[in-house]
């Protein structure tokens, strides 16, 4: 019998990354160990009351990997396939992420093998509380502070932080971020994704020969993050959007879609598949599109060895986490494809989630134009600093990122000094 292919571990992953980067830093072996270590992680088997009376065990996991920038951050997502070894490769990059944009962070990451599309609401409010008197002792807002992530949302934040602060006796909003605007939530969080992409791709634009104002955009996924980019590109940056997609399919018109009456037929009819006026593509079409910017913002491992070579965009613009496979991103350096990399085009989500965290500890509220103002510098001077540590280093945007960020945290690392 043909046996499948071993899958590959995320967390073995992220360490040969450290390695390439380490290498290029010359940084020594012992650093190098602490690099490649999540400082400390909590797995923890606790019971919860299904709707019928019975009782599950199920298993969480915290991962924070490395604090020495601050107090560690990173989102908690509920899924079937949750390993400890996913959460350390995600706490991992959320430390990365953190340091390229240098937000005053170290990253954490956490999860719960569950499977929540067959749970209750009641189900899942039983399920969150209890993990979170698990987390209790661990984080906090000086501590650790999670944030929503795959299968969890707002709402589950709400959960967190108010057993959080039964615990503690008083309100601490600032425990996690992603939380409703009600209890503490910032303005503007919904869309800082979308937002922190389309400002990392105005700056690259001119690098890249490129005119933002007529170009071409193609967006794979027209989720929260890709429909968000999507609108800023054309509204505030006079950009045409010809392609979008979703999980059922994809849709392109060469002269611009209307994006509002694109929404309302998604609204209306679940997809934007069948969107009057437009030609129906499929996902792999739309990544192979005739265009100047590709956005893509669904799902990992999209471009791969077999489609890399037929991408025709002078821009990869990485909403989603992971879209690219290594041997993709090297036909796109060859064909001086810009790839504007994931811990750097989708981190506007996270630094709005520090703005709402230091708006909580502040004990004061931004207004949007507040809020939008201070991402915009945060992405534009992130962009800068990774364009010049590429040109420089004469390597592409996604070694230089991480250059970026494990200088820092290198740094942190030994202006703090090894205790005792
Ligand atoms: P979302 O669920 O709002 O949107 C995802 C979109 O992708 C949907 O339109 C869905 O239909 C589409 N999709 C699913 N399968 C597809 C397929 N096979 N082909 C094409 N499209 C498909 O999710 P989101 O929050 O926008 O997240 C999208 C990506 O961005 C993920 O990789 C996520 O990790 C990353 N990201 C999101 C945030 C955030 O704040 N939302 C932050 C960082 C990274």
């Amino acid at each position: 019998m043909p046996q499948s292919a071993p899958a590959i571990n995320p967390f073995e992953t992220a360490k040969r990354q450290i390695d390439i980067v380490a290498d290029l830093l010359s940084i020594n072996d012992g650093t190098r160990e602490v690099l490649k270590h999540p400082k400390r992680e909590l797995t923890v088997n606790f019971p919860v009351r299904m709707d019928d009376g019975s009782y599950r065990v199920y298993t969480g996991y915290r991962v924070q990997y490395n604090i020495a920038r601050g107090p560690s951050k990173g989102g908690i997502r509920y899924h079937p396939q949750v390993s400890l070894d996913e959460v350390r490769a995600l706490a991992a990059w959320m430390t990365w992420k953190c340091a390229v944009v240098n937000l005053p962070y170290g990253g954490a990451k956490g999860g719960i093998i569950c499977d929540p599309k067959h749970m209750s609401q009641g189900e899942l409010e039983r399920l969150t509380r209890r993990f979170a008197t698990e987390l209790v002792p661990i984080i906090g807002p000086e501590m650790d502070i999670p944030a929503p992530d795959v299968y969890t949302d707002s709402q589950t934040m709400a959960w967190i932080m108010d057993t959080y602060s039964q615990e503690k006796g008083y309100s601490v909003p600032g425990v996690v971020t992603g939380k409703p605007i009600a209890i503490g939530g910032s303005e503007g969080r919904g869309e800082a994704t979308g937002r922190g992409c389309a400002y990392v791709i105005r700056e690259a634009a001119p690098h890249a020969g490129l005119k933002l104002k007529g170009a071409n955009i193609a967006v794979q996924g027209f989720g929260n993050a890709g429909s968000v980019a999507a609108n800023i590109l054309h509204d505030e940056f006079g950009a045409n959007i010809i392609a979008v997609s979703d999980s059922k399919g994809g849709i392109t018109n060469s002269a611009g879609l209307n994006l509002k009456a694109v929404e309302d037929h998604k609204h209306k009819t679940g997809s934007v598949v069948g969107f009057p006026g437009s030609k129906a593509i499929s996902n792999e079409e739309l990544l192979e599109i005739k265009t100047d910017v590709l956005i893509p913002a669904a799902l990992e491992n999209q471009l791969t060895a077999k489609n890399a070579g037929k991408v025709q965009a002078k821009i990869v613009a990485e909403a989603a986490n992971g879209p690219t496979v290594p041997e993709a991103d090297k036909v796109f350096f060859e064909k001086k494809i810009t790839v504007l990399p994931d811990i750097l085009a989708n981190a506007g989500g996270v630094t709005v989630s520090y703005f709402e965290w230091a708006q909580n500890i502040q004990g004061y509220s931004w207004t949007l134009a507040e809020v939008n103002e201070r991402l915009n510098r945060v992405m534009t001077e992130s962009y800068a600093r990774v364009h010049e540590v590429a040109e420089q280093r004469k390597v592409h945007n996604r070694t230089a990122a991480y250059v970026v960020a494990i200088q820092r945290v290198v740094d942190a690392l030994k202006i703090r000094g090894f205790f005792p």
